[in-house]
């Protein structure tokens, strides 16, 4: 099989209800009915990649259970392979998500088959991730399983980005091999350790870096300087799943041969579609939606 990105990540069935006000210990409310959409962060940045028109496969897991059928729809439905998808005996990964009046939400994520995503998987995708231009890593399947993937791209020569979310402790071999790590603001805190200066995340080891910054855009950080790509001002109506619209946008362009640069400011624009539109893969643009904006 031959693509030009491999995605890993996790696949998983958002399960939302929206409530006056969610439960004390013990108590029961009643909630709206129940909205069920494909998710994961894996999923989405793929289903983003594929939108934007990148030959992309997911290296991920799914139940044999109707959460997974969704997901299964939503991915080969917009492009997505899944040749290297494995069926398990787990259920489908689940977000259980409650939404009160005031926007705020709670989730419990049930992670399921995403756990079962493990370093034998990632070597039965060794052909795939070699022959792809790029690798796009995200944390909800176990870390040994992204950390092998990303060995393998480097040994390659394939292209390893990876957005460190959830956040967690990668080695130094990992970090040196990114190019880049993309993270949000928070992430960016949480590797930097209260260090305001965004440009001290190469110290780290990475080759690149990209800080999302919400409606302000990103921060591309490179070893011979520092850009900011500005977002086009929209009106947000539900930035659920952006992060992910904006990495798969990214190595989509990456794939293409863009820099980083310019593959950023493509990312924004894909990001900035997805904001203004209900949902994550819902709200992704097509390659042809995001040229009919301005940029
Ligand atoms: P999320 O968790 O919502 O998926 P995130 O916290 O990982 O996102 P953000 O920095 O909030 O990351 O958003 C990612 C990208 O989405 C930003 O770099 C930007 O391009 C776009 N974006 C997010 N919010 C807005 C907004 N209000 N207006 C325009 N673009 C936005």
């Amino acid at each position: 099989m031959t693509v030009e990105v491999v995605v890993i990540g996790s696949a998983n069935a958002d399960v939302v209800v929206r409530v006056e006000r969610r439960p004390g210990a013990g108590e029961t409310v009643l909630g709206s009915d129940t909205v069920l959409a494909a998710g994961g962060k894996g999923a989405n940045a793929a289903v983003a990649a594929a939108k934007q028109e990148a030959q992309v496969a997911l290296l991920g897991a799914l139940g044999d259970d109707q959460h997974g059928e969704l997901l299964r729809g939503s991915m080969s439905g917009t492009g997505v392979r899944l040749d290297l998808v494995r069926t398990t005996d787990r259920p489908t990964g689940a977000a259980y998500i409650t939404v009160t009046p005031d926007g705020e939400n709670t989730i419990v994520v049930s992670p399921g088959a995403n756990s079962a995503v493990d370093v034998e998987q990632v070597e039965g995708a060794r052909e795939a991730i070699a022959g792809a231009k790029v690798l796009l890593a995200s944390l909800e399947v176990p870390l040994e399983a992204i950390e092998r993937a990303v060995a393998l791209a480097h040994e390659a020569g394939t292209r390893a980005v990876l957005n460190l979310s959830p956040v967690a402790e990668l080695s130094p071999q990992t970090l040196a091999a990114l190019d880049p790590l993309v993270v949000n603001e928070h992430e960016a805190q949480w590797l930097l350790d209260g260090e305001t200066d965004l440009r001290k995340l190469l110290d780290l080891g990475p080759r690149s870096a990209v800080v999302t910054l919400g409606s302000a855009g990103a921060l591309v950080i490179e070893r011979d300087g520092t850009t900011e790509v500005a977002s086009p001002k929209v009106t947000a109506v539900d930035t659920t799943g952006a992060g992910d619209a904006f990495a798969g946008a990214l190595v989509t362009q990456l794939a293409a041969g863009d820099d980083l640069v310019a593959a950023a400011r493509r990312a924004v624009r894909v990001a900035a579609v997805s904001v203004t539109r209900p949902g994550a893969q819902a709200s992704y643009p097509t390659r042809g939606e995001v040229d009919s904006t301005e940029g």
